[in-house]
């Protein structure tokens, strides 16, 4: 997402609007090599990991770090260290990080992901029901 600058008249100083407080992803890493990895993951890779599990083609909509980024995670990780997500299953992923955060089980987050069996239940947690038949 394009970071949004608004400049004062009076002063003409640029002044970033409140939502774009977070550091940027420049500054977080994600540099134009992320951008073109990303973009040739999500080709190859078109649809939500996690979705896929339950037999769901769902577009991916995020190419997400396994192992977090602001964690010390490599933004340049090798391609076992991504999957892409739906929107939903990236706010379930942010939710299982913050979990791992809290309960100082970060080193699990990989295997989380990679072997569903393992996963902690989150509250919240979405289950699908059979599809229609
Ligand atoms: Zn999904």
């Amino acid at each position: 997402m394009p970071e949004i600058f608004r400049a004062t008249p009076k002063t003409g100083r640029i002044l970033k609007s409140a939502r774009e407080k977070r550091t940027s992803p420049r500054a977080r890493g994600y540099d134009p090599k992320w951008d073109r990895r990303s973009a040739a993951y999500r080709r190859a890779n078109p649809f939500c990991a996690v979705c896929l599990e339950e037999d769901r083609l769902v577009a991916a909509a995020v190419v997400d770090h396994k192992f977090p980024v602001q964690d010390g995670g490599d933004v340049h990780c090798d391609d076992d260290g991504l999957w892409g997500l739906c929107l939903l299953h990236h706010g379930w992923k942010a939710r299982l990080e913050d979990f791992a955060r809290r309960t100082g089980q970060l080193d699990l987050i990989v295997r989380w992901c990679d072997e569903p069996e393992t996963r902690p239940q989150l509250r919240g947690d979405i289950h699908h029901g059979p599809g229609p038949t």
